[in-house]
């Protein structure tokens, strides 16, 4: 609660004295204490005292005041009909805002007009359509902690440490311990409840559904993953989570007996009861027609980490937007742009499901005719998935029911589009046209109605006999009063006689000054004008009364058969969620089929399950290939237990290589076609990925305790069935430390785990593992060298690599052609010298590839030479105080050349740069 939340305490003191309108505002505050109550006064929402002020800051619209006999109060307000904007900045500012309609017509109220709460915008749960991102879910989400049964401490979050062999961590996870995690999206009505035994899983299924509110109680039971995510954190009662209540809540759900824990009954009650808070009346939301109560061993995970640096929905460049979620959506509508983004945040381990998925697609590959034809159709389509939850929740109108109508419309083309495709009989079985609704909305509701409900002209006349008759009432008064102006002319003999209407006074006959001698007994003055009177008759006056009582019950039997039919086609609520349903996945089958044309890439086929072995023949990038104007195709050859150690220099392609296996794997089982020339895969299970701290310094995370503790993750939970991939490891700590820890961590993963794993890694010394353990062997990227030039040719190779060519990179950096000449210089003179120095600078050595400084290097074993050597020169980091006295010039450039490049982060690079130049300053 915050100042411009819960009832202004001005007005708390004059209670009693309140004008009855501000007692109803006041009385709202009072039982909205969380939120920022929006009173709708007319055409505008408006807040008064501290919220006041608060809409005013926030929305940037003028601080008034309110003044009557109990004081002076601020005052300040948005209106209703632009009012999205304002609403939105509220709820980005982190309040919850409770719109206070009328609900009464203001002429027809008694008094004061009777004001109702009838929703609340949270993040979480906002339902209009300009609020929301099309074709993207919203979820409100909570996690409850089943070890909190009695408000005690929580579950060993390690339970499953010792599981690495993955079949004991699977019977663990079960839904009777751990943490219970519910999501609800109030736009659609889906709702997900899960259970997962480990904190890192509750973090990673969050960061996988990605909500946009996350609720948290004030006190136990709830859990706050410690990583912050993008979600707003809404702090509720903790009442809201008593298994009584929420017990009760599902009680009005179907499937609720599905849950299979007290914590799931606890997370699961306490979203939908939120929603329903949310909705303004606390009553079931209807359109949620199934809990969908799922296990995310059913698809291949990733943790947070592997989400990120695969860049499956976000980039992680500033300068890009390159994900592959965006290569690959081709989608026509908003329910295939959700649909996809589900596939992708959660592709599927079941073999059948993934051959049945890529039968379709590559039906669509195969027929191009076909696929533009679909895609074109699937354009037409509305967001059913939203339209049925306003359709159920009464919010829809006559411009959404034919919305629905022409969804409705395009079934049938579908089904004759893919009637030649026997990959998809499955789909077509489900496309339900839903004639009895298309028919009721087309005889009920004209082809293009208005926003408005109450004012009429939604109905079509035939559709009830009583609207017609009223209908031609009014229609016959009026072609009466049209023709009154001929009729009376006539009869009266005046030629400038006019007939015409205002809203104040109605019909009148409008008779000029000169003529007024000749006006008849029957009229009666109504209205006198500078240059004219008005006049009415006893018979426009009931013609009068006749059209506008007509129409005025017109309008209302219209606005009642108008939500008669509504209410029919909202009972068939489930009927359009599991066509919305069909409709996406044809959306993104599609999608995935024109990607596929596009970016000509093969269907992947699939490992029987005793082999795990991967091979893919000239994969490629897929999002880094649509950057670049050329792409260098490789191969991967690896079996389960095996362990690539990836060398080569920086910018040769190392990262890039092992995210696009993860990326083809990924693909592969959304049931995506995947680029390559050819791709036997195994399915895998789950993506690992640890980035080395330096490189994700865009992550604003590069401590190396976060990089340790990934790695844990990692070695705790892989399986035989993961793929691995570990991007420099090691690097956020000391060359020693970093190079022992990388060591140490292949040979665990090689001797324990039986994973699929690639390394890249700086650290050569990694590379004579490859002697020593079976499973380990090297592959490199190349570069050619000429005359000092540096060409990538980003060819991976068998082997280790050679060089890494630092100072090259440091003259394509742009560093002053004199320091890298000296570099030059003293990586020569230091290979001359002593051989064992040469890691004196980094990996610019030849001699260090070829394994000399190959003596196994473990912790604690710092005494070996080799180890001392590159501990002296790089653990060290040289700054001018500490090198040599020579001349400044010879001081920096010795200090530059003994600067590893590739082990800095940006922001030590910067600094060094300034203590260098600081060195010359001080002359
Ligand atoms: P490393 O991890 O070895 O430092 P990266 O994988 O980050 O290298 O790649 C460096 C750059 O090279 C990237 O910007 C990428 O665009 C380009 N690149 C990588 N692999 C290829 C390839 N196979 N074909 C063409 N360009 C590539
Ligand atoms: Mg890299």
């Amino acid at each position: 609660m915050t100042a411009a939340t819960g009832p202004p305490e001005t007005m708390a003191d004059r209670r009693t004295e309140l004008t009855p309108m501000l007692r109803q505002y006041f009385e709202l505050c009072v039982d909205h204490p969380d939120a920022l109550v929006l009173f709708q006064v007319g055409d505008f929402y408006e807040a008064f005292c501290e919220a006041a002020e608060t809409v005013a800051r926030i929305c940037e619209v003028t601080l008034t005041k309110r003044e009557d006999s109990t004081g002076s109060y601020p005052m300040a307000g948005v209106p209703i009909d632009n009012a999205a904007s304002s609403l939105d900045r509220l709820v980005d500012a982190g309040y919850r805002v409770a719109i206070a309609d009328q609900v009464e017509d203001a002429a027809e109220a008694n008094g004061l007009v009777d004001r109702a709460v009838t929703r609340v915008l949270t993040p979480g749960t906002v339902v209009d359509e300009e609020l929301l991102a099309a074709g993207t879910t919203n979820y409100v989400a909570t996690v409850v902690s089943a070890g909190d049964r009695d408000g005690g401490s929580e579950p060993d979050s390690e339970r499953t440490a010792t599981d690495a062999d993955g079949d004991d961590a699977r019977t663990d996870e079960t839904a009777t311990d751990g943490f219970a995690l519910a999501a609800l999206d109030v736009s659609t009505g889906e709702c997900l409840v899960t259970s997962v035994s480990t904190r890192t899983a509750v973090e990673a299924e969050l960061d996988r559904l990605s909500p946009a509110e996350l609720l948290v109680a004030d006190d136990a039971p709830t859990v706050t993953p410690e990583s912050a995510g993008t979600w707003t954190e809404s702090v509720v009662d903790a009442d809201r989570f008593d298994l009584a209540r929420a017990t009760d809540r599902l009680g009005a759900y179907t499937a609720a007996d599905r849950l299979a824990s007290d914590a799931e009954r606890r997370a699961c009650g306490a979203v939908l009861a939120y929603g329903e808070y949310t909705q303004g009346d606390d009553a079931p939301l209807e359109y949620v027609s199934r809990i969908q109560r799922y296990d995310r061993r059913d698809s291949l995970a990733f943790d947070a980490a592997a989400r990120r640096s695969l860049e499956l929905f976000e980039s992680r460049s500033p300068n890009s937007s390159a994900t592959l979620f965006e290569t690959v959506d081709q989608t026509a509508s908003a329910l295939g742009r959700r649909c996809l983004t589900r596939w992708l945040r959660q592709p599927l381990v079941d073999r059948e499901r993934i051959e049945q998925r890529l039968d379709a697609v590559e039906a669509l590959v195969a027929d191009g005719v076909v696929r533009e034809r679909l895609h074109d159709q699937l354009g037409a389509a509305y967001d059913l998935e939203r339209l049925a939850g306003r359709i159920s929740r009464r919010r829809a109108n006559g411009r959404d029911l034919r919305a629905l109508k022409r969804t409705l419309d395009i079934v049938p083309e579908l089904d004759e589009t893919l009637s030649g495709l026997a990959a998809f009989e499955s789909y077509r079985d489900r496309l339900d046209p839903l004639d009895d609704c298309a028919t009721l909305i087309d005889d009920a509701i004209v082809s293009d109605p208005p926003a408005e409900l109450t004012e009429g002209g939604v109905i079509n006349p035939s559709f009830d006999s009583d609207l017609d008759a009223l209908r031609s009432t009014e229609r016959a008064g009026r072609n009466w009063i049209a023709e009154l102006e001929a009729s009376e002319r006539e009869r009266t003999g005046i030629d400038s006689l006019s007939v015409g209407h205002t809203q104040v006074h109605g019909y009148y006959i409008e008779v000029t000054n000169p003529n007024l001698d000749r006006v008849p007994d029957d009229y009666t003055r109504r209205q006198t004008l500078k240059n004219s009177e008005r006049f009415y008759t006893p018979e426009l006056k009931r013609r009068e009364d006749e059209i506008l009582g007509a129409a005025e019950r017109a309008d209302s039997l219209e606005y009642d058969l108008f939500c008669d039919v509504r209410d029919r086609v909202a009972a068939e609520t489930d009927r359009i969620q599991a066509l919305a349903r069909v409709v996406g996945e044809l959306d993104a089958l599609c999608s995935l089929a024109t990607a596929a044309a596009v970016g000509d890439y093969v269907r992947p086929s699939f490992q029987p399950p005793d082999s795990r072995e991967l091979t893919i023949e000239g994969g490629r990038h897929p999002v880094v290939e649509t950057t670049r104007e050329s792409f260098v195709p490789n191969d991967t050859d690896l079996a389960a237990g095996e362990v690539a150690i990836i060398t080569g220099p920086n910018m040769s392609g190392k990262s890039t290589y092992m995210r696009q296996v993860a990326l083809i794997s990924v693909l592969a089982q959304i049931g995506s076609f995947v680029p390559a020339e050819a791709a036997r895969l195994p399915i895998f299970d789950r993506i690992f990925t640890r980035v080395g701290a330096s490189d994700d310094i865009a992550g604003g995370e590069s401590t190396f305790m976060r990089e340790m503790s990934e790695l844990t993750a990692i070695l705790h939970d892989a399986t035989d069935r993961s793929l691995v991939l570990l991007d420099e490891v090691g690097r956020g700590t000391s060359t020693t430390d970093g190079a022992a820890i990388a060591r140490a961590t292949t040979e665990f993963i090689h001797d324990e785990l039986d994973a699929i794993t690639l390394f890249a890694t700086h650290y050569h010394e990694l590379t004579t593992l490859a002697d020593e353990r079976a499973g380990v062997f090297n592959l490199h990227f190349a570069a050619t060298r000429e005359d000092d030039d540096v060409t990538f040719l980003h060819r991976i190779v068998r082997g280790p690599s050679g060089a890494s060519y630092g100072i090259e990179v440091a003259e394509l950096a742009g560093v002053p052609p004199a320091v890298v000449s000296r570099a030059r210089e003293v990586v020569d003179e230091s290979n001359t010298v002593d051989p064992a120095e040469s890691t004196t600078v980094g990996d610019g050595s030849e001699s260090s590839a070829t394994g000399d400084g190959s003596e196994p290097i473990t912790a604690g074993d710092g005494s070996a030479s080799a180890s001392a050597g590159s501990d002296t020169a790089t653990n060290t980091r040289p700054t001018p105080s500490d090198a040599p006295a020579a001349t400044d010039a010879e001081a920096v450039a010795e200090a530059l050349a003994a600067i590893d490049i590739a082990r800095m982060t940006p922001i030590e690079a910067l600094n060094t740069l300034d203590e260098l130049q600081s060195a010359i300053d001080d002359r």
